[in-house]
């Protein structure tokens, strides 16, 4: 089973590594900037080199970045939008410097423009982006549709795909909490959501699963995670996620309110309703 959790990435890739190695994992996710904030650490390149050579003898791999969420590919504001080119250009070129690993993002908001306006507008700045991410996948987090949120569904998300012509490099990330705020049922139905997410984006796009359970009721469209079996979504539901041909082979990512030993308690528990 290929699985981590998000760490932060403040100690640079090695202490990640390492950390993730300490808790079980063999997999992470990290923000490639301050969540909240701008500019980013220059690249350490005997990290860099320690990393790769910490990766390969250990197993760890399909590391996942996460875009911070100052980030908005939605919108009409010129500084925004500027300010959201720049920072996946610099994140996807970063990410190419340790090959064969995805970036995840918000699909974005589109204030009150429109569903339309913000997937044109996101459209537009991956356009600009992929042709820098040759050995990168570049991920579209499905969202729980708070607000203004564009990927709140399944078609959304396709419509997107449909405009960079399919670009090879697109993928999708599931995320769990999302999915099932946004109204997919994935604890009652979760057939019928895979297959749904089949038909509208096709499962090969499907790279990434974020495994977070909720704090509000199926179909909130709040976005708020749980622990693993303390939410909406409930012990069950995550046997069948992560046990589900659709997408027991895919890593996952818990992005749950926990400190390291609750992230290392989880990854054991789901390894234990692993049955491959
Ligand atoms: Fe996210
Ligand atoms: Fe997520
Ligand atoms: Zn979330």
């Amino acid at each position: 089973m290929r699985i981590g959790c998000h760490l932060s990435s403040s100690k640079g890739f090695c202490h990640m590594a390492e950390e993730a190695l300490s808790i079980g994992a063999n997999t992470f996710q990290f923000f490639t900037r301050n969540p909240r904030g701008g500019s980013a650490k220059e690249l350490d390149e005997n990290d860099i080199a320690r990393f790769k050579t910490l990766c390969a003898e250990q197993g760890l791999k399909h590391i996942l970045a996460h875009a911070p969420y100052t980030l908005n590919p939605c919108s009409a504001d010129e500084r925004i939008k500027e300010f959201t080119l720049n920072t996946l250009s610099d994140d996807i070129s970063r990410m190419e410097r340790i090959p064969g690993n995805m970036y995840n993002l918000h699909p974005g908001s589109h204030v009150g423009n429109g569903a339309e306006f913000g997937i044109n507008a996101l459209a537009e700045l991956l356009i600009k982006v992929l042709p820098g991410a040759r050995n990168t996948y570049v991920l579209l987090e499905t969202m729980s549709g708070k607000g203004t949120e564009i990927g709140r569904s399944f078609e959304e998300l396709r419509e997107v795909i449909d405009r960079v012509e399919g670009h090879e490099m697109v993928g999708v990330c599931l995320d769990t909490c999302h999915v099932y705020d946004a109204g997919y049922d994935v604890v009652g139905d979760l057939d019928g959501v895979l297959t749904k997410f089949d038909n509208v984006i096709g499962l090969k796009r499907l790279k990434a699963v974020h495994i977070n359970d909720s704090k509000n009721p199926f179909s909130s469209h709040k976005d708020r995670h749980e622990v693993i079996g303390g939410g909406s979504l409930g012990n069950e539901a995550f046997k069948r996620i992560i046990n589900h041909p659709a997408l027991s082979s895919l890593p996952f990512y818990l992005e749950t309110p926990n400190d390291l030993d609750g992230y290392k308690a989880e990854i054991a528990f789901l390894r234990s309703l692993y049955k491959q």
